[in-house]
């Protein structure tokens, strides 16, 4: 049964681990024109480290085309509601 008292609408990636995320792991990624930051997943203060390492293995593995570019992967802190939307 699913009756924790506080229910978030995401959790920290890691195996097993149900703490909320405080960091989005992601990296920069175009192509042509176009730019977004590419989402490797959300993670917990404790697992943002181990998190930031499995995602830099997927985009080691990851194909990139010619004229695709994918920056390195970093942690962004995720922001709370009440904080204004950070320019990236
Ligand atoms: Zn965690």
């Amino acid at each position: 049964m699913d009756d924790l008292p506080f229910h978030y609408a995401a959790a920290c990636d890691a195996e097993g681990c149900k703490l909320p995320p405080c960091w989005k792991i992601a990296a920069a990624w175009s192509h042509g024109p176009l730019r977004e930051l590419k989402n490797y997943g959300l993670a917990c203060e404790r697992h943002r480290d181990d998190l930031v390492a499995r995602a830099q293995g997927r985009r080691e593995a990851l194909a990139v085309g010619d004229d695709e570019a994918v920056g390195p992967i970093a942690a962004f802190p995720l922001r709370r509601p009440d904080e204004p939307t950070p320019d990236l």
